[in-house]
């Protein structure tokens, strides 16, 4: 058998995690690693059983203890990726785990109607885009309720009949001993994959699961001022819940491209824009196009340092809950350019211009890259 990781580097947590931390990590890891959402990565699927294993064991405080003192060598063993009980039969809902599996018992009890999954999708979008929000389709693919067996399985004028192994409990008990005493788990009945219920004749358009794996499209209307890591949750458009229970939700998770001009601090804005020596010591009124195509007119005053930064305010990024009425501000930071071919026309005028303010003759090198040093790094407000 492979070498088994860390339990606690499964869930990148902490030794010291509490229970709300180790719930979080899995709710998260599970979403990713979810086979349903990845249905073109065998790799996840593995992911996912390791996370599934892990947090059934640190999820028990006794069990943890045993973990925290054994590791994996612990006596009796430890139930999940090796192929004890517990998580035999195929994936289940992410739902089963949290009300029914690892925290024992729980809700309605199998058989029963069951939660769809939840799951998660990344959606990139513009700075453009996040500015002004935007209506995005995009294509799901999900487990969705059979419409020919409305989710029984069972062929249409036929119905699903109770299951003789476990008696429509849709579950098993298996008992662990341990150093710690004996540990009950229930697992789901192998014969009717935890549905109490056997269906004798399939429903043919879903070969009795119930449900039908499709892509869906979907429009998400990306509200203006979206920022990376935001989600958006969208009720019941997760994975089909079983035997009538109700959809997961989809979690729409934002990503904000980079942007080549402009970079984003929080709703504020800032860029770089190149003026030249002349505009700088003489002032100038430069216009800048801002993220949202609008124009904005900066003021550049007389003898302007390199690194000055000009505030236009109520030109950044919407607040996403306030909406475009509620702004942060565009910095406008000037980057003075030193020309760098100069014909013999002009070398001479600078070499006038400096006689005339006294500076030291124009062609001593050190005393121009001197200015230059200053000019660049002596000024940054
Ligand atoms: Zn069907
Ligand atoms: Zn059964």
């Amino acid at each position: 058998m492979v070498t088994k990781r860390d339990f606690y580097e499964v869930l990148e947590i902490e030794r010291t995690a509490d229970p709300n931390e180790i719930k979080s990590a899995y709710r998260k890891l599970a979403r990713k690693y979810h086979p349903d959402v990845n249905p073109n990565d065998p790799s996840a699927e593995d992911r996912f059983k390791e996370v599934q294993a892990a947090y059934e064991v640190l999820s028990d405080d006794s069990k943890r203890q045993v973990y925290d003192r054994y590791g994996h060598e612990a006596p009796g063993g430890f139930p999940g990726a090796g192929g004890g009980p517990g998580f035999s039969g195929g994936f289940g809902d992410i739902f089963d785990i949290f009300f029914n599996g690892a925290q024992g018992g729980g809700r309605g009890g199998r058989g029963g109607p069951q939660r769809g999954a939840d799951m998660q999708y990344n959606l990139e979008v513009s700075l453009e885009e996040a500015f002004s929000g935007v209506e995005k389709q995009i294509r799901v693919p999900r487990v969705e309720t059979c419409d020919t067996c409305k989710g029984n399985g069972a062929a249409p004028g036929t119905t699903p009949e109770t299951c003789t192994v476990c008696g429509g409990q849709g579950q098993v008990r298996h008992t662990q001993n341990t150093i710690l005493g004996t540990f009950q788990t229930m697992a789901p009945c192998s014969r009717c994959n935890g549905r109490g219920k056997v269906v004798k004749t399939p429903c043919p358009e879903c070969q009795g699961q119930g449900r039908i794996r499709r892509t869906r499209d979907l429009t998400i209307s990306v509200p203006a001022g979206v920022d990376n890591d935001m989600q958006m949750p969208l009720k019941g458009e997760g994975e089909a819940g079983l035997l009538g229970g109700p959809s997961g939700d989809l979690y729409v998770e934002f990503h904000v491209k980079p942007h080549p001009l402009f970079e984003r601090r929080g709703r504020d804005l800032f860029t770089e824009v190149p003026i030249s020596f002349t505009q700088a010591a003489l002032g100038d009124e430069i216009t800048i196009t801002t993220v949202g195509g609008d124009s904005g007119a900066v003021t550049v005053p007389e003898g302007t340092q390199t690194g000055t930064i000009f505030r236009l305010r109520g030109q950044g990024m919407p607040d996403v809950l306030r909406g475009s009425a509620q702004r942060g501000d565009l910095n406008v930071a000037v980057k003075v350019e030193i020309p760098t071919k100069l014909d013999d026309e002009e070398k001479k005028l600078l070499r006038q211009l400096a006689a005339l303010r006294g500076e030291k003759a124009a062609h001593e090198p050190k005393g121009f890259f001197e200015r230059v040093k200053e000019a660049v790094l002596g000024h940054d407000e």
